[in-house]
């Protein structure tokens, strides 16, 4: 089988777009939106919503090659958060209630919530995914938010709290904004009986308590929200309502772990992600490098090079790794392969090293480089969370170790 690490002139033509998209756009209210964490960026808002939202793919003359589709997915993800992780975040997309509403609804759904956002006509909207809640996180099977159905009136239920939620205050305050929210319809029934609910923005009950203060991504709304009595039509459970105790269910809903395939999608978007803001550091280091003179002489025997040079080439190393097993996830979800291992690969991989890829550009910076002069200090702080949400470094190790070593959750936890 040939390999081919080369992007298609397609994806390279995306790939210069939204570099262009991130140093004009981004770059100039990076700082600006990183100290008004909570202010809605609307600079970059309203360019989304004037122009950006038009599809790469429009503008290309659909030069895309096959199959490029979610390949680019990731290196837009990648660019924009080259030009600003938080900015990014707070993009109006469906994000990952629509991830969510692809991998575990049926047609029907895809068509009724996705083309509902995709008509909103005006400009596009914010979707979120609710999954985590004070007691439940990296163990999601631990959710107690409960969906119960009224048979009178047709509609499910929904009471609990959910908590760090990326995009929660635009998904659940801006018209036609969603908010794909887990919850267990049978609680005897374990993981079993955990589903996904669309809450359109603004149905009573849903209340926004409030946005998290963080250290990093702070343009990026990250919100807490309360469920109660929160009413949805019945056709806004993702899948079929029975609850799978063992075995697929006669209608063949995937369930739990229809809902967990979200994450074969967003695990190597998060993975670009960070691979962008390492590549931000990187850049700028190699830059402020070659104004002092500096060059990294890569074709040097390893015990002639000087310091500097061998930690700039071991982070290049570590960030072209991290970059090539997102890229091998995106491609196999784009050609139907099961990526589930390849996307807590990538995941952990990009996690750990732009974590390691932006402190070393503070270290060997200097005091300059811990100054807020410089947005380098600012990349240390948003490289970070890349190695919390969608599973942590600890969960996608696990999951990794899962799938080679072919034991089940039981036995490896
Ligand atoms: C900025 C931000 C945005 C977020 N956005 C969203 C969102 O949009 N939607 C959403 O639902 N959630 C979101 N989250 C929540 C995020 O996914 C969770 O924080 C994450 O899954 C970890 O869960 P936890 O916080 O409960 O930590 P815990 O599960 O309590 O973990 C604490 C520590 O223990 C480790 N650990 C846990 N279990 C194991 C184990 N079995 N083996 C080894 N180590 C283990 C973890 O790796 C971690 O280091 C967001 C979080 C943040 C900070």
């Amino acid at each position: 089988m040939p390999i081919d690490f080369e992007l298609s002139e397609g994806s390279k033509l995306a790939q210069a777009h939204y570099r262009q998209v991130a140093v004009d756009q981004m770059r100039p209210i990076s700082r600006k939106y990183d100290l008004a964490e909570h202010h809605l960026p609307t600079e970059w808002v309203d360019y989304w919503w004037d122009e950006g939202r038009f599809s790469f793919h429009d503008k290309a003359e659909n030069k895309t090659a096959p199959n490029d589709g979610f390949v680019t997915v990731c290196l837009q993800a990648e660019e924009l958060c080259w030009g600003d992780a938080g900015l990014y975040l707070r993009m109006p997309t469906p994000a990952l209630g629509g991830s969510a509403v692809s991998s575990a609804g049926t047609n029907e759904q895809r068509e009724q919530f996705m083309s509902a956002f995709r008509e909103k006509g005006g400009h596009p909207i914010w979707g979120a995914m609710a999954i985590t809640e004070p007691q439940a996180g990296s163990d999601a099977a631990a959710i107690e938010t409960t969906a119960d159905f009224d048979a009178d009136t047709e509609e499910w239920i929904l009471n609990g709290t959910k908590i760090f939620c990326t995009a929660g205050e635009g998904a659940s305050t801006a018209d036609g904004g969603f908010i794909v929210v887990w919850a267990t319809i049978d609680k005897s029934a374990g993981r079993g009986g955990i589903k996904s609910f669309v809450v359109m923005a603004n149905t009573p009950g849903m209340e926004l308590i409030g946005c998290e203060k963080k250290l990093g991504i702070r343009a990026s709304d990250t919100a807490t929200l309360r469920f109660d009595n929160c009413r949805v039509p019945k056709e806004n459970l993702l899948g079929s309502a029975e609850v799978r105790k063992k075995g697929p269910t006669k209608t063949g809903d995937k369930g739990f772990k229809g809902a967990m395939a979200t994450f074969d999608a967003s695990r190597p978007i998060v993975a670009a992600m960070a691979t962008g803001v390492g590549g931000a550091a990187l850049d700028f280091l190699k830059e402020e490098l070659e104004n002092q003179g500096i060059q990294i002489r890569y074709d040097t025997p390893p015990r002639e090079l000087t310091a500097i040079e061998r930690d700039v080439i071991e982070m290049e190393a570590e960030l072209q790794a991290a970059r090539l097993l997102t890229w091998r996830a995106a491609w196999m979800m784009n050609t139907g392969k099961r990526n589930n291992l390849e996307a807590s690969m990538a995941k952990a991989k990009a996690g750990l090293a732009v974590t390691k890829i932006t402190q070393k550009t503070v270290q060997i910076l200097g005091p300059v480089g811990y100054s807020k002069k410089l947005l380098v200090e600012k990349w240390m702080r948003d490289a970070k969370i890349n190695d919390i949400y969608e599973g942590t470094q600890q969960i996608n190790q696990l999951i990794v170790a899962r799938r080679i070593l072919d034991y089940p959750s039981a036995m490896l936890r």
